[in-house]
Order: structure tokens, then sequence, then C-alpha cells
């Protein structure tokens, strides 16, 4: 039986990783991802610089990228969709559809790398006016911005003044549903505001934060640095409105130190949006029968000890596809993601 084969469906960091793993310990990697690129989200949404390091994101994802593509126990399948699933661990066979056709394989384990999405501002209950106004960005709009290394106002080609970022947009917000952190978009902005004074360095910029939730090396690298060497403006404050006031943005809201309303213009507002679970986690779960949490990423029933179970044996998850996640947690999380899927699919392949 042909059970030394393990499918990794999407081609971002966590499948390149696990792809990587499962091919140099000698099984073969069938990865299927649905766009004509690998590299996930960092590099379809044109990320700039990464973490650690400022590191150029193209240039790191196609170092990984070229492991996999010269790795003979890699099968790619790119623009590619798993479009139904039968059997059980050690034992599953799949339906893979692209535009030449449908075609069916056999594979030992499964692991689900398929990623997150970034907030879509219209769904937010305060007043942003994101689809009104071309200088009401995102975190994600501004990443191509910094990677052309050209931080202009939309509305006018200048460069910015004063810019600030907004916080926990579509995170951390039991109105909309998602009552969960997203993990990353404090460090993210803070990174972004360096890169922002770096390109532009006469420009203010002000950061408005429920609370910093730093964790690990964004404290230390992008943190502290931002607001001792860059001198970021860090405020606590909830912002409820943004509206017009001539040419710029007026930014109202409560100062909650202070413990009073704040006014305040702005020529850029930078929306923090949070991850979301992607459309092709949704749709994946719902081919291969895997139960999703009440946010509809993939459920892992004992997340501490078991983090890259889900509700079906042989099939596994990795990466933000299971809930935000920065690099490395996605990485590590793809690493024992494949032993996992390895193991399961040798058992069965010896009984
Ligand atoms: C603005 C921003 C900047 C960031 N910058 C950093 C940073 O500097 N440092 C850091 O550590 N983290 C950063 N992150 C977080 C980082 O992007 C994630 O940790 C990482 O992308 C998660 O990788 P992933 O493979 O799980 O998901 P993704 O990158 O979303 O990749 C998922 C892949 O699966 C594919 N796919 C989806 N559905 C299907 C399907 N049905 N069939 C086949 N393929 C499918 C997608 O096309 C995609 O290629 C940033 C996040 C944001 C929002
Ligand atoms: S990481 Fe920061 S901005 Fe993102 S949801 Fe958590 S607290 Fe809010």
């Amino acid at each position: 039986m042909a059970n030394n084969r393990v499918l990794i469906i999407g081609g971002g960091p966590a499948g390149l990783e696990a792809a990587h793993n499962v091919a140099d310990l000698g099984l073969t990697a069938v990865l299927v991802e649905k766009r004509e690129r690998l590299g996930g989200t960092p590099i379809s949404a044109q990320y700039a610089a990464l973490t650690h390091g400022f590191r150029d994101a193209e240039e790191a994802f196609d170092e990984m990228i070229a492991r996999i593509t010269q790795h003979t126990h890699v099968e790619m399948h790119l623009n590619s969709r798993v479009v139904g699933v039968e059997g059980k661990a050690g034992d599953f066979r799949v339906r893979v559809e692209n535009h030449h056709g449908a075609h069916t394989m056999d594979v030992g384990a499964i692991i689900v790398a398929t990623g997150f999405d970034h907030f879509d501002p219209a769904r937010e209950t305060q007043i942003y006016n994101y689809y009104e106004y071309p200088d009401v960005i995102t975190i994600a709009d501004l990443e191509p911005m910094l990677k052309a290394k050209q931080v202009v106002r939309r509305s006018n080609g200048a460069l910015p003044e004063r810019v600030c970022f907004i916080q926990c947009v579509g995170s951390r917000d039991r109105q909309i549903g998602n009552e969960y952190c997203s993990k990353v978009c404090c460090g993210i902005a803070s990174k972004q505001a360096i890169e922002i004074k770096q390109l532009v360095p006469s420009c203010k910029v002000f950061i408005f934060y429920i609370d910093m939730r730093m964790y690990g090396y964004w404290e230390n690298e992008i943190y502290w640095p931002a607001q001792e060497k860059y001198k970021v403006n860090y405020i606590k404050g909830i912002v409820t409105e943004v509206i017009q006031k001539g040419d710029k943005l007026l930014v109202r809201g409560e100062d909650t130190t202070m413990g009073r309303p704040m006014e305040v213009t702005m020529d850029l507002v930078v929306l923090s949006v949070g991850m979301e679970p992607s459309k092709g986690t949704k749709e994946v779960a719902q081919v291969l029968g895997l139960k999703q949490n009440k946010f509809g990423f993939i459920d892992v029933p004992h997340e501490s000890l078991d983090p890259t179970a889900t509700s079906i044996p042989g099939i596994f998850v990795a990466g933000a596809a299971a809930g935000p996640k920065d690099l490395d947690d996605t990485i590590s999380m793809a690493g024992l993601a494949s032993l996992r899927a390895i193991t399961a699919a040798r058992k069965s392949h010896s009984n």
C-alpha cells in the first residue's frame, strides 16, 4: 500500500516547512497549493521585511521554496484543491482538482496548513471609514508600501507628517464575535512604526492600544527600540471614530490613562487588523470533515499536550489554520505536525 506519502494542504510558511521535513526524512511530501505561487500570505500580500532581523520577505521565502522545489521527494500541485477524501489514518484516498481535471491519490497522513485571512474592516463596529477614506489603510496595505519604500498619503501622494496605528481592529471584540487576541499585531505595528521612521524620520508616529501584548523576541527586538531609539509614541486609548476634517483625518476616542476624551489629527491612519481563518481553511475543514472551533479555525482538542492533532486521527494541523501565530510558532508547529504525520503513515504501513 502506498502509505509512505504525506499530503500537505497549503504552501505557506507552515506547508513549506512541513513538506521539507517530510521529504528530508525520506517520505514523499505531496504539496497541494490553491494559488500559482508558493510562500503563503507573506508573499501573496507582498509583505516587506520579516522579523527577526528585518529580513526581506521575498528573499527569505525564495530560500524556503528552493529547498523543496529541488527536492526529489516532493510532489507539487499548484493551482489545485482537495475536493474529496475517504479512508482512515494510514490509508486515505484523496481527490485533487485543478484546471486539467481531477485525479485521486493515496496518502498515509494529511497536514492542513491553509493559513489565515486579514480581518475585513468593513465588519468593524467602530467608525473607521476604511472604505470611504484613502488615507485609512490596514497593516496589510502598509506592507507593499514599505516594500516599495514609498509610504505616502494615498489621497495626494505627499509624505505623511503624522501617522497613527489603531490596535485590536477585529480582535478582542466580543461584539463582532472575535474575542481572541491575534497575537502578532502589536509586534507588527511596532515593526512597521520603526520602518516608517527609517523612511520618513521627520514623521510623528503614534500607536493607540488597549494593552500591548508582546512575547519572546518581539519585546526586546521591536518594542523597546521602537520607543527608545525611534521615539514612537504609545498611547493607551480607545479610538471610536475616524472622520475627515479638511485634508486631515480626525481621530476621536478616549485617552484611558488620562481618563478624558481625545481628539487628534493625522495624515495616515493604519488599522491593525487581526487574523481570521482563511476561506481555504473553512473549505478544507468541510471537505475533510474536521471540527472547527467557534471562530472557524481548525479545532485542536488537546491544544497544550497535543497541539497538532485534529478531530480526525491521521489528519494534523500546522500554522495559522489553527489560530493566530507568528512565523516562529508556525514553523515549530509544522515541525511537530510533520513528525506526527510521518509516524501515523509509518505505523499503518507496518501493520
Ligand atoms: C501584516 C502582517 C505582517 C506579518 N509579519 C510577520 C513578521 O514580520 N514576522 C512574523 O513572525 N510573522 C509575521 N506575520 C504572521 C505570518 O504572516 C504568519 O505567521 C504566517 O503567514 C502563517 O503561515 P501559514 O502557512 O500558517 O499561513 P499562510 O501564510 O496564510 O499560508 C497558507 C497557504 O495555504 C494556501 N491555501 C489556503 N487554502 C487552501 C486550500 N483550500 N487548498 C490549497 N491551498 C490553500 C494559501 O494560498 C497559502 O499559500 C505577519 C502577519 C501580518 C498580518
Ligand atoms: S496582538 Fe495586540 S493588537 Fe493584536 S489583538 Fe492582541 S492586543 Fe490587540
